[in-house]
């Protein structure tokens, strides 16, 4: 069948894509291949934006041949050849879309399974009839909870929200939900005319009014008398609770903004009638082992394991009948039980065993659901196949690659090529065969320095990997620094963290440290950040589904900080009309310098104009995007370049204005190194592209669409944009493992970096797992010393020098033989 069966290797010619420049390399089938560079260097597209395009392609034109014009229309990737590639499944980290329903259950559809021993096996209320395996999933008609739809949350207004300051009376504004301006008034006069005193303090007012001020039902109307200062007329007033006000504007408001308000007031609680499971009574009235599907959904992994292991060895087991009552001692229960089993010790394997079924896939870190699917990759009996892997092993601690690579090497075992872009030096190490790309990153970059076993790359002189998978690389030079003070944190619960004291240096850098699970991001990325926006007084960014109260008895020291920055990998926009010019806000300082040529004033063009995203300027093909969107049945969204710009995405006299000999679309096509020199006249300018050099970003193309740009890149630009301002400050920065998605050497560049935050009075917190990282830290917090239930606890703290020597603690034997 396969052509190529004698030949072992896949063989590439000519590949362009990208950065590429006309790339021949041959690597083998069977095998691990770990693809290296330093981040812009081209990995990404010989291994994901060719090898994998190339396989995807092919696949679709051998099931759809209709789809070829279309995908003609989107473009093969840039290559003359590839022979002996077999079909190609990636993996690729991203995050789950915000708003979806998906939970781990669903992604490894282990829900599936789980749903179908219920429907088969489990044990029923007496006189119930058998529910099939669509009843037991709250996003089915047939099983979501009438109540919350199977949202498992409602929204419901707390006093503490609607009435921020109790100090204030009724006329000074204390029921903050309600409007303001005449209806407010309105309202006040209402409630006087309801024999309420309006000017009493809100919290010296009586329990039963304050409650129904807040959240009564019913809506009298009283006669409202003329009043000099407001209206000069009589009227029927309506009295609206303030519940019943902010549920009003959230059902049937049409204005964005009075909604955005209102959901202020609101805070989702558990819904009371599913108890959070989003499922209907009937489905949670049967069992299996005791317990409902709800509650097994909601426990760790570690335990379900446990639960259904019994039910997995029974022997003996009898037919299932369709009258009886519990189906639990049959055959079908032992099959299904037995497979789920298996394939759950597969994710304990990965060390995954903290998580459960019911756990939204939003929640989870891009790794932990990367190796999600790998789990299931692993169970679905494929083999020659090649796997397109990135960065397998971000997020993990050195503790938790070690499983992965057995699950990698299980899966090249049974037959498929893994073909992994990778950075971390130990997994490159235990690779069959290494492909380094460079030397430098875009333009510089894009060419094969090495391409064989792992050993022989340490002959390649201009290899930056060699110089750290070799040892010959510098270590960073670091004199640790001593606190300024301390934020101290007493009474910390939340997830697996229970009562637990923190203390946090100002000052200096920290890095928190810990198995998967531990409990790190769930005390910096929440804690930390909520104690201080709450000091701050500014709202979260993001409403979190399961945003919680901070639940921290205790804080000390919060009061240094004037600023939260967080800088993290989430896109720094959502659409193709971000980028990074728009983001840093240099684009105004160019598109006004467009304006100011003499050209534009003489056709009187103002810097509007040379936005894309306005109709003087823009392209009207592609309404400024420079692409358009194409409809394929198989595949996600794709782009293909607009007919009439041909990706410019402006008309034609708005680009025939030049500065220095070129056009507005073609200073968005420069790289930041060579858009530094062009725009060197323009200081607004030229600070942002210089802190864009400094963190590694010079090859970036200043108009690349935020879609386009990698999580690490993100990170790096939002990094920048704060260095931009370079000034002395008392800011909290938190990172969530910044240099996840790094080669070694772009993690010097971002420390050296975060270390002139530090150097300047901020403070910096990484939640960290590089151990290059973690070695340059003034201070390290170390949690665990296992995942979910095992975790949660302060396992060391101090110097990293003293963490590595701690006894209990999973990362110290790493760090401690990093330091040595
Ligand atoms: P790596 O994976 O080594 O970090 P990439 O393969 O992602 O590198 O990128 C190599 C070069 O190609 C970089 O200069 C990058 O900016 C550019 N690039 C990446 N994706 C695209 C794209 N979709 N369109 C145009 N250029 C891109
Ligand atoms: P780490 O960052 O060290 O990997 P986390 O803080 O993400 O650990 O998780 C710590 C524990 O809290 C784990 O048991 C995890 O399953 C649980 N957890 C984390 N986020 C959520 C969430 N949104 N809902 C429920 N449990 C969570
Ligand atoms: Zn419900
Ligand atoms: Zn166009």
């Amino acid at each position: 069948m396969n052509q190529n069966a004698a030949d072992p290797f896949v063989r590439v010619r000519g590949a362009g894509e990208n950065n590429l420049r006309n790339v021949d390399v041959d690597v083998p089938r069977d095998a691990l291949v770990a693809f290296t560079g330093i981040s812009g260097s081209g990995k990404s597209s010989l291994a994901f934006g060719t090898l994998y395009a190339e396989a995807q392609r092919r696949y679709f034109e051998s099931v759809a041949p209709y789809a070829r014009r279309l995908l003609q229309q989107v473009g093969a990737p840039h290559v003359q050849e590839i022979t002996g590639l077999p079909p190609a499944v990636a993996l690729q980290q991203r995050r789950g879309s915000p708003g979806s329903r998906s939970t781990v259950g669903t992604l490894t559809t282990l829900s599936n399974l789980l749903r179908m021993l219920y429907s088969r096996a489990g044990t029923y209320p007496p006189g119930a009839a058998r529910l099939d395996a669509e009843s037991f999933s709250p996003n089915t008609a047939a099983g979501a909870c009438p109540q919350c739809h199977g949202l498992g949350v409602v929204h419901d207004v707390a006093e503490d929200l609607l009435v921020p300051d109790p100090s204030l009376s009724i006329r000074e504004g204390a029921i903050a939900a309600w409007p303001g301006a005449w209806q407010g008034a309105n309202l006040r006069s209402v409630v006087r005319g309801l024999g309420i005193d309006i000017d009493r303090p809100w919290r010296r007012l009586r329990k039963k009014d304050r409650d129904w001020l807040l959240y009564a039902e019913e809506q009298p109307s009283v006669y409202i008398e003329p009043e000099e200062d407001r209206v000069d007329y009589g009227y029927q007033g309506k009295f609206w609770s303030a519940r019943k006000h902010v549920m009003h504007v959230l059902a049937d408001s049409k204005s964005e903004k009075a909604r955005e308000r209102a959901l202020r007031f609101v805070r989702s609680v558990p819904c009371p009638a599913c108890h959070g499971s989003g499922l209907r009574p009937e489905a949670l009235a049967v069992t299996f082992a005791g317990r409902s599907v709800a509650e097994i959904n909601a426990m760790p992994f570690t335990e379900v394991v446990a639960l259904l292991r019994p039910a997995a060895v029974r022997s003996g087991a009898g037919a299932t009948t369709s009258t009886a009552r519990s189906g639990e001692t049959t055959e079908v229960a032992v099959r299904i039980c037995g497979d789920l089993v298996a394939r759950i010790e597969v994710l304990l394997d990965l060390g995954l065993g903290y998580l459960s079924l019911g756990r939204r896939s939003t929640t989870l870190s891009p790794g932990e659901a990367q190796r999600l699917r790998i789990a299931t990759q692993l169970r679905s009996g494929l083999f020659g196949v090649v796997y397109v892997l990135d960065e397998p092993s971000a997020g993990l601690h050195p503790a938790d690659a070690e499983p992965l690579l057995e699950v990698l090497d299980r899966l090249k075992t049974a037959g498929n090529s893994l073909f992994v872009v990778e950075h971390d030096m130990d997994v490159v190490r235990r690779a069959d065969w290494v492909v380094d790309i460079g030397p430098g990153a875009g333009e510089g970059g894009g060419r094969v320095l090495y391409s064989g076993p792992v050993a022989g790359l340490e002959r390649v002189g201009e290899s930056a990997t060699g110089q750290y998978l070799f040892g010959r690389a510098q270590p960073l030079e670091h004199r640790p620094r001593t606190p300024h003070g301390w934020l101290r944190l007493r009474g910390v619960s939340r997830h697996n963290l229970h009562d637990v004291s923190v203390d946090v240096p100002l000052g200096v850098l920290t890095a928190v440290t810990g198995v998967s699970g531990s409990g790190k991001s769930t005390l910096v990325t929440q804690v930390l950040a909520e104690v201080v926006r709450g000091h701050l007084g500014v709202a979260p960014e993001e409403r979190d589904e399961a945003q919680l109260e901070v639940d921290v008895q205790d804080t000390s020291g919060v009061e240094s900080f004037d600023r939260l920055v967080r800088v993290d990998q989430r896109p720094i926009g959502r659409t193709p009309r971000s980028n990074l010019a728009t983001y840093t806000g240099m684009f105004d300082a160019v598109r006004k310098l467009y304006a100011a040529t003499d050209e534009a004033g003489a056709r009187g063009y103002s810097a509007g104009r040379f936005s894309f995203n306005v109709p003087e300027g823009r392209c009207e093909t592609c309404q400024g995007e420079g692409f358009v969107a194409v409809e394929l049945l198989f595949l996600p969204g794709t782009y293909a370049p607009c007919p009439t710009c041909e990706g410019a995405r402006y008309n034609a006299e708005t680009l025939e204005v030049t500065y220095r000999g070129k056009n507005i679309a073609e200073v968005l096509a420069l790289p930041v190194d060579a858009a530094a020199e062009f725009l060197s006249a323009l200081p607004a300018a030229s600070r942002s592209l210089e802190t864009l050099r400094e963190v590694g970003l010079g090859y970036l193309r200043l108009g690349q669409p935020a879609t386009e740009l990698s999580g690490g890149e993100a990170q790096r630009i939002k990094l920048a944009t704060e260095l931009q301002r370079a000034r002395r400050g008392h800011a909290l920065y938190l990172l969530d493992e910044p240099t996840a998605g790094l080669h070694p050497s772009d993690t010097a560049l971002l420390l050296r970096q975060l270390h002139r935050l530090v150097d300047a009075g901020n403070t910096v917190v990484l939640v960290e797992h590089d151990l290059d990282a973690i070695a340059t830290a003034d201070w390290v917090i170390d949690l665990g010393p296992g995942g979910g239930d095992e975790g949660g606890r302060v396992v060391a703290a101090g110097p990293p020098a003293k963490v590595a020597k701690a006894r209990r603690s999973a990362t110290a034997p790493y760090l401690a033989a990093r330091l040595a």
